[in-house]
């Protein structure tokens, strides 16, 4: 990592992967140059937020041509740490676990799920997606220096398990149960609760869909 670009807002940062993604898939398709116009109808993000973050990346868009591909994506690669693969465990390999398991994060993304935790017998000791299933008893043993885990358990273990993560030096936890996890400040907790999100979308669309 250069340790000389300047610190970027978190703000930005959470939206780094998701330029990454498309700029990505702009270079594959072959084109040199994009205007903050058309990321914003492809990402989402208003046009002004776009500049304002990209600006942080020494990309200046000029009038008339837009920002070019090739510079961004370098930027980011270096940025997102692309070289180098995170690697991820993974906690409850139930239906939404298996579905993460069986996805190939690797293939559009520097993180890779390398190992999966359970307690039914039936998981434990099999591999699902190439992942080997290890028993939560073998937590401490196994996790090694993974600092990032993903928790697909029901809402009543995500706690404890959390807390022996914690105890590891985890440094990440993208929790996908409904339960708020309590962790000491250091730590980073990324919330994603499918069923309030599709609630929340369902509610715009009645409230403001039709604006
Ligand atoms: P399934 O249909 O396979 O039960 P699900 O996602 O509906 O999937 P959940 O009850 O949410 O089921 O459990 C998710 C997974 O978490 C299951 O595979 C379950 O065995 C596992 N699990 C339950 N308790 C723990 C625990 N303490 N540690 C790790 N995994 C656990």
């Amino acid at each position: 990592m250069n340790n000389e670009q300047p610190k970027i807002p978190q703000a930005t940062a959470k939206r780094l992967p998701l330029y990454y993604r498309f700029l990505k898939n702009l270079h594959a398709s072959g084109k040199q140059r994009v205007s903050s116009a058309e990321l914003s109808e492809a990402v989402q993000v208003d046009s002004a937020t776009i500049r304002r973050d990209f600006s942080y990346f020494g990309a200046l868009g000029k009038k008339g041509y837009g920002y070019n591909v090739n510079y961004l994506l370098s930027f980011f690669r270096k940025t997102l740490d692309q070289d180098e693969t995170t690697e991820v465990a993974l906690f409850g390999v139930g239906n939404l676990g298996t579905a993460f398991l069986n996805y190939n994060f690797s293939k559009n993304n520097n993180t890779k799920i390398v190992m999966a935790f359970d307690v039914d017998p039936d998981k434990v000791g099999t591999e699902v997606g190439g992942v080997p299933v290890y028993h939560l008893d073998e937590l401490e043993e196994k996790l090694g220096e993974i600092t990032v885990a993903i928790l697909t358990v029901p809402a009543q273990v995500a706690q404890p398990i959390t807390d022996r993560l914690v105890q590891k030096g985890i440094k990440g936890i993208l929790n996908f149960t409904p339960a708020r996890l309590h962790v000491p400040e250091h730590i980073r907790v990324h919330h994603i609760d499918l069923a309030v999100e599709l609630q929340s979308l369902v509610y715009f669309l009645k409230h403001y869909g039709n604006e």
